[in-house]
């Protein structure tokens, strides 16, 4: 199987590091249990303008800082060894800096990156997942969640509050190691 997977929210905790930068940063103590929506506009009371402009602005710090999801490596790497091709596809720009910071970090964390599988800019998830031929996909965000699925990639859900009331019915997984049964059944 080629296996695609996003990895803010999905791979990582990535709103519990973006909550602990924004706190220092704007100097307020939100907790990212409160937090219920994807975006951090409304946590923090900002625009939509004004919360994506901070983003780029701290998101280096963002994708450094941040662990993975429980046991999101060790499946990963399981299902790499037993023959299934990975690939980490994400709408981070691709920007020299930030495609290190990831790099760095998938490294760190020990996830099967071999130097050739990551894809970043990916605003259109199902157009990169089509050409690298993805049978499986593993997403967190609405949005992209949502284009996967007008364009039939067959997408899993990662479990987060504000994917909740995700109007199309897909599987979901809360654990990865939930993904080994979904990998076998061929889903
Ligand atoms: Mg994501």
């Amino acid at each position: 199987m080629i296996i695609g997977v996003d990895i803010d929210g999905t791979i990582k905790d990535t709103q519990r590091a973006a909550v602990e930068v924004h706190n220092r940063v704007l100097k307020r103590n939100v907790r990212v249990e409160d937090v219920k929506e994807f975006y951090l506009d409304k946590a923090y009371g900002l625009t939509p303008k004004e919360a994506s402009k901070l983003w780029r602005k701290l998101e280096e710090e963002i994708y450094t800082l941040g662990l993975p999801l429980k046991n999101a490596a060790e499946v990963l790497n399981r299902l790499a060894q037993n023959g299934h091709t990975i690939y980490f596809i994400t709408a981070r720009p691709g920007m020299k800096n930030i495609r290190k910071v990831t790099e760095d970090w998938l490294k760190k964390h020990g996830f099967p990156f071999n130097g050739k599988n990551l894809i970043m800019g990916a605003q259109d998830k199902a157009k990169e997942a089509k050409k690298v031929q993805v049978d499986l996909f593993f997403e967190d965000a609405p949005n992209h969640l949502l284009n996967l699925v007008k364009n039939k990639i067959p997408t899993v859900i990662v479990d987060a509050v504000y994917n909740r009331d995700f109007p199309y019915s897909l599987p979901r997984i809360t654990d990865w190691r939930q993904v080994y049964e979904l990998v076998e059944k061929g889903v």
